[in-house]
């Protein structure tokens, strides 16, 4: 596995004009790392399918390097056998739930001793999976889907039973063996056809709408959060910042437009505790800004109208409220939509 990686990311200004292309869109403020979870299931579930539905990859699967022929093979009849129920506990209605544990995870160690771990899970279908939020909050995407794999290996049956870490199974000495050897086996697929990244990126979804005296119109605007800390808790998300930024805007004469800039400033997580609900605060503003003339000048922007929203994160807000400004008879509104997660290749 590669060495723990930072997954902040600095997409500094670069704001798009569609919803999240790929990954659930999950309607609340929840926490980053559910965003990355299931960011990293779709991977999971989208590999599983590559190596049911592609010759190539199904024959080679579970070839590894340290694994001898037996165990090769006894590794990919196992996959074939579970894939599945691997994709049944991974379907939209009844999958799997993951939950986050403040408190370190304890299972019983190869030596029969407790042990702390990143994951665990009961055996069997039912049961969510726990992740111990510290330990994976800086893990970079493929640690979390070797994870995540090992885990739902033990929620399936393989011959009418289910595979426990510390049994001898089949030419393995032991489950956790085994379920890492596939874990690594498809890892490796992920990564070569492209279906994990090499780190997480969190989008907040915001929909908007503009009216501007003679009508009105409406944009759905995906920031990148951009994270401060490796808690992923505090963390900034704007909308116009920049004249390049995307956002919502009416044209002007030619060459100027009014933008709306928002920046949320979060530094608790959505916590509820005086402290980080104190420091939480929306900034928004109405800007004329102007295009380059032909030599390349710009005229500077003008602020028309501003506002601090203190105490107030709409990714937080559980009453959705929405939020906007307006000026000289043109008014901006939105709402936060949900946030979506994925793996992304390059920096
Ligand atoms: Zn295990």
């Amino acid at each position: 596995m590669n060495s723990v990686k930072l997954i902040l990311l600095f997409f500094i200004g670069l704001v798009c004009f569609h919803a999240g292309a790929s990954g659930t869109v999950v309607r609340n403020g929840g926490d980053p790392l559910f965003h990355f979870l299931e960011a990293t299931r779709s991977a999971m579930i989208e590999t599983l399918n590559i190596i049911k539905l592609d010759p190539s990859e199904k024959d080679g699967f579970c070839r590894l390097k340290n694994l001898n022929d037996q165990q090769s093979s006894f590794c990919r009849d196992f996959v074939l056998q579970i894939a599945e129920q691997l994709l049944r506990l991974n379907q939209q209605n009844d999958k799997t739930k993951f939950v986050l544990k403040e408190n370190p995870l304890i299972v019983s160690g190869p030596d029969g001793r407790p042990m702390s771990v990143a994951a665990r899970t009961e055996l069997g279908a039912s049961g969510v999976i726990e992740f111990h939020r510290d330990s994976i909050k800086l893990m970079a995407p493929a640690q979390i889907l070797f994870l995540i794999t090992h885990e739902f290996q033990h929620k399936v049956s393989f011959q009418n039973r289910f595979v426990t870490d510390n049994e001898v199974i089949g030419p393995f000495a032991s489950g956790r063996e085994l379920l890492d050897s596939v874990a690594v086996a498809l890892v490796e697929v992920a990564k070569r056809r492209g279906k994990i990244g090499a780190q997480y990126e969190l989008r907040d979804t915001f929909d908007c709408q503009i009216y501007d005296g003679a009508g009105r119109s409406g944009s759905i605007v995906s920031s990148p959060r951009m994270f401060l800390n490796d808690a992923l808790s505090s963390y900034q998300t704007s909308m116009g910042r920049t004249p390049l930024d995307g956002g919502p805007y009416v044209p002007e004469y030619s060459g100027a437009r009014l933008i709306f800039r928002m920046q949320i400033s979060e530094s608790g997580n959505c916590s509820e505790q005086n402290f980080y609900a104190s420091r939480r605060k929306t900034e928004l503003a109405i800007v004329r800004v102007h295009a380059p003339d032909g030599d390349g000048r710009v005229q500077p922007e003008e602020v028309l109208a501003n506002q601090v929203l203190e105490g107030f994160n709409p990714i937080c807000d559980k009453e959705r409220k929405p939020f906007g400004l307006s000026h000289d008879g043109v008014q901006f509104t939105c709402n936060y939509y949900g946030s979506s997660g994925r793996t992304s290749t390059s920096l």
